[in-house]
């Protein structure tokens, strides 16, 4: 079974075509700055698993209709291409941002769904009308093949009122759906089944605490293989301090700007998602680029490692308040995946509530999963690399096979 995955932003297009028989990845691609100039186009192929061959493109890409067009003349060739034929796509996957409290699955998508994601267009004003630009272009481009849309906020569905329900006046939830949702939730999905696996545990017997650090950033309880509360919020800018993103802080504060700095709604909100968080703190939002500062004596650099990891330890001792028994704290994403000290300094201090990593092997890097804790940390750490596209892939393959 052959399935497209494909992840459409406002200008841009991720694109992943999957063996689903081997979970082989075929072709990976991007399609950038679509509605610019200068857009481009990154197709990848993978005829064996060694080799690659790569297309790049630059010319103007005005809409995605243009984008996916031209991407598909790249994967489907009847001479070079990996597949020969439309008719080998058995299924397009959709990552959808926002699926509010209608979607708790992934979920075919039929005229219904689509008035239901618009339907959630508030609650993502960015993000779902470029995913149902990618939907609309794959349905007239496959058309009668199956699409599936995956929600980010799915997963998180399983969270209870008194984790969800912020503590504000009740008509707020009942006439505006202001409540938490979550997000990152394939992500933090796909790492617990992978960490099941792991501890050779049934998903539904599993306590874990999955931390995806990447340039968003969010933390989750999972209980018996459920998600029961999540840092992100609304919106994705609650909890973790982010690359760009603040994540908690007073509320008050937003009245403070406006009152004291003349700041209007538009501003305060452009502040918190684009020049707080790493950001804000050293004018660096890369991990990679702090680490290079700190060994300079950059102290403002150092602070804002050392905000991060604070909040990433604060959340976590949060979510063994909220777990009770704790099987494993898996690291995954970006920083997450690549960075031994922001792990390192995530758990310290933790030895008292039984977490232990064994430093020399927090160094080393791997692809694959690989267990960081001591052999007598009563909690497993772990780092599980994710992987959102396989996760789509996987759950679309679910809907197909008449879970619904
Ligand atoms: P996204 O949230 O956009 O999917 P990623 O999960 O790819 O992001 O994470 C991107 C971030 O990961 C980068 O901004 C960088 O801070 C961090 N990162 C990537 N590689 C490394 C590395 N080798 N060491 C430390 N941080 C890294």
């Amino acid at each position: 079974m052959k399935i497209l995955v494909i992840n459409s932003g406002s200008s841009s297009i991720k694109y992943q075509l999957l063996d689903m028989d081997t979970d082989a990845v075929l072709v990976t691609g991007l399609v950038e700055r679509i509605g610019d100039e200068n857009g481009s186009l990154t197709n990848k192929v993978f005829p064996g698993t060694n080799e690659q061959s790569v297309t790049k493109m630059e010319k103007a890409i005005p809409d995605h209709d243009t984008g996916m067009r031209l991407a598909i003349e790249l994967i489907i060739d009847p001479e070079k291409g990996v597949i020969k034929d439309m008719a080998e796509i058995n299924a397009v996957g959709h990552r959808v941002v926002h699926g509010g409290e209608d979607f708790h699955q992934p979920t075919i998508i039929t005229d219904e769904v689509i008035v239901a994601i618009e339907a959630n267009i508030p609650l993502a004003p960015l993000h779902n009308p470029a995913n149902l630009d990618g939907i609309r272009v794959a349905m007239e481009l496959f058309p009668g093949v199956p699409q599936v849309a995956v929600f980010d906020t799915a997963f998180h569905q399983t969270i209870p009122a008194h984790a969800y329900m912020y503590a504000l006046p009740y008509e707020l939830y009942e006439k505006d759906r202001v409540r938490r949702y979550g997000f990152h939730g394939t992500s933090h999905k796909f790492v617990a089944g992978e960490c099941a696996h792991l501890l050779n545990k049934k998903l539904d017997d599993l306590n874990c605490i999955s931390v995806h650090l990447g340039n968003g950033c969010s933390m989750t309880a999972v209980k018996n293989g459920k998600s029961v509360d999540t840092s992100l919020g609304m919106t994705p800018l609650e909890g973790l301090v982010m690359g760009t993103r603040s994540g908690d802080v007073d509320p008050a504060i937003h009245t403070f700007l406006s009152r004291n700095k003349g700041m209007d709604i538009e501003m305060i909100d452009a502040m918190l998602n684009k020049e707080s968080g790493l950001k804000g703190l050293c004018g660096m939002n890369d991990m990679r680029d702090i680490h290079a500062g700190i060994e300079k004596g950059d102290e403002r650099a150092k602070l804002a490692l050392d905000v991060q990891t604070y909040r990433n330890r604060k959340y976590i001792g949060a979510y063994m308040a909220v777990l009770g028994r704790v099987d494993a704290i898996v690291f995954t994403a970006g920083i997450g995946e690549n960075d031994d000290i922001v792990r390192r300094e995530s758990v310290r201090g933790l030895e008292c509530f039984g977490v232990k990593i064994d430093e020399a092997v927090n160094a080393q890097r791997a692809k694959e999963p690989l267990r960081i804790s001591t052999a007598d940390s009563s909690v497993q750490v772990w780092v599980i690399p994710t992987n959102e596209e396989l996760a789509i892939a996987r759950e679309t393959r679910f809907v197909l096979n008449g879970n619904q």
